[in-house]
Parts: structure tokens; C-alpha cells; sequence
């Protein structure tokens, strides 16, 4: 097969997953168009653990310190048992630190998402649409034309889907069963600080662990 030239990618799909690609390869001066099935681009979400693998991916996307700067650093994290409140393990945050090179830290998905968005814009203000629903595309051996539920359509090199667990893209492309739900259901809450309860650790975020459920606490923000 020759090699063809990637002047322009299209991501579909402008989750944490698609404008984190959308901006490793913006600063590796390949443009990219991101194209989010939502009307608008909003911070949704609640925590996120980023662990220190995760932020040196944040390094190599030049946006460490923006994250860090709307995140809280816990003292460390730990499990206790659900009926006694008895703490069972733990997990120094300076561990990881000494170990790793970078503590963990705890982010509203919504603010993550802003500071990539932020950063994507920042380097090209028009790199990203929403309104955008990926319903096909047609591929040759030199590009690929990607079509929208609005009747848009856009043609470049190459196309990456990153539209999340119930991928379109994977399924026009791949076909095969659609995901099947396993019964498994998290809920997501978001209290203010001082509704939250108190950890049994000071400055740590608690896992609390059940037979049938695990509860666990993520302190977002930035929390001193
Ligand atoms: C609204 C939302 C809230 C979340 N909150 C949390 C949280 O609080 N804590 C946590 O740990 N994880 C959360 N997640 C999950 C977490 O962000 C992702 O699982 C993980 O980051 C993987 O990211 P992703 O980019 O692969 O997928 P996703 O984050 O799921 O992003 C996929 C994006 O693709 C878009 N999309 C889907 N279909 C199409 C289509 N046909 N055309 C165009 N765009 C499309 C979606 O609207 C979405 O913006 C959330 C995800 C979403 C979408």
C-alpha cells in the first residue's frame, strides 16, 4: 500500500478521549477537526482519580499544571469496610510520589474536559464542532469522507472514532452485535465539600467496600 499523507485527522467525538488525541497531534503540528454529537460543549461529570501514569500523559499534552491547578491532591487514598467504617488498606499519596515521580490527583470530569477544550481552542479556534452526529462514512485507498446527521460531510486522510463505549464509528466500520448492558450500574453524585462526610483519614478519598457495591469518594476541585 503507498503512504499517504495525513495533512488533517478528523476525531469524532470531542470526550476526554478525543480532545486528548485532538491535541497530541496538534502539537505535533498535524491538524485535526473534532467533531461531539452534543449540541455543546460542556463540562459534564463528576470525580476522576488521576493516577501518575494519567498525568504524564497530561505532561506530554502540555496541560499538567492546568489540571492540577482545578484538582485536589489527597493525603492518600484507603478502603474501609462498609458496616464498620474500619479502615482495611491504605495508600499514601507521597507512596505514589516517591515511587512514581507524581502523586495522584482527584478532578471534576468537568473540568478536565474544559482545560483540554481550552487548550484544543487555544491552538486552533475552529478546530472543534458540535451539533456534529457521525451517522457513516465511505473510505478509498486515499481518504475517507465522514457524514453527519446534519448533512454535513468532511473528507481528509484519515478518521479516528472516539466516540466512547457504544461507538458509531467502531460499529458502521466493524459491525457485529451492539454492546450489551452486564447489569453492572454505577451512580454518580456531586455534594458541595462540607455535605460531604468526613474520611476516617484526613485529606483522604475513601473507597467504601460491600458485598454487592463499592461507594467511592472523590474529592474534586481544588481542594487545599
Ligand atoms: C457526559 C459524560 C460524563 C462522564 N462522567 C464521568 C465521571 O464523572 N467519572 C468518570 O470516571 N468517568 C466519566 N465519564 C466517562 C469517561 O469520561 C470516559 O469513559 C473516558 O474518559 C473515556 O473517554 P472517551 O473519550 O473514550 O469517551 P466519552 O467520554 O464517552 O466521550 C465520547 C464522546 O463522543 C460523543 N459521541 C458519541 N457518539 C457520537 C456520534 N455518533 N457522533 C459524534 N460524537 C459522538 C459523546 O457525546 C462524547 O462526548 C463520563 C462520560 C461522559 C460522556
Amino acid at each position: 500500500m503507498d503512504a499517504v499523507t495525513v495533512d488533517r485527522v478528523v476525531v469524532v467525538g470531542g470526550g476526554i478521549g478525543g480532545l486528548s488525541l485532538a491535541l497530541a497531534l496538534q502539537r505535533r503540528d498535524i491538524a485535526v477537526t473534532v467533531y461531539e454529537r452534543a449540541g455543546e460543549l460542556r463540562g459534564i461529570g463528576a470525580g476522576i482519580v488521576m493516577q501518575p501514569n494519567g498525568r504524564n500523559g497530561l505532561i506530554d499534552l502540555g496541560v499538567n499544571d492546568a489540571v492540577a491547578a482545578v484538582s485536589s491532591c489527597p493525603t492518600a487514598v484507603h478502603a474501609c469496610d462498609y458496616a464498620t467504617g474500619e479502615v482495611i488498606a491504605g495508600l499514601p499519596n507521597a507512596w505514589l510520589e516517591e515511587n512514581f515521580g507524581l502523586p495522584l490527583l482527584a478532578v471534576h470530569r468537568g473540568d478536565l474536559h474544559s482545560v483540554l477544550l481550552a487548550a484544543v481552542r487555544d491552538n486552533d479556534p475552529a478546530a472543534v464542532h458540535a451539533a456534529h452526529e457521525f451517522v457513516a462514512l465511505d473510505q478509498d485507498a486515499d481518504s475517507v469522507t465522514v457524514r453527519f446527521a446534519n448533512g454535513a460531510t468532511d473528507t481528509v486522510p484519515l478518521v479516528v472514532g472516539a466516540d466512547g463505549n457504544g461507538s458509531a464509528v467502531r460499529s458502521f466500520v466493524f459491525g457485529g452485535p451492539p454492546a450489551r448492558f452486564n447489569g453492572q450500574v454505577a451512580f454518580r453524585a456531586v455534594l458541595p465539600g462540607e455535605a460531604a462526610p468526613q474520611s476516617r483519614v484526613s485529606g483522604s478519598s475513601p473507597c467504601t467496600v460491600g458485598p454487592a457495591a463499592t461507594c467511592s469518594t472523590t474529592r474534586c476541585g481544588a481542594v487545599s
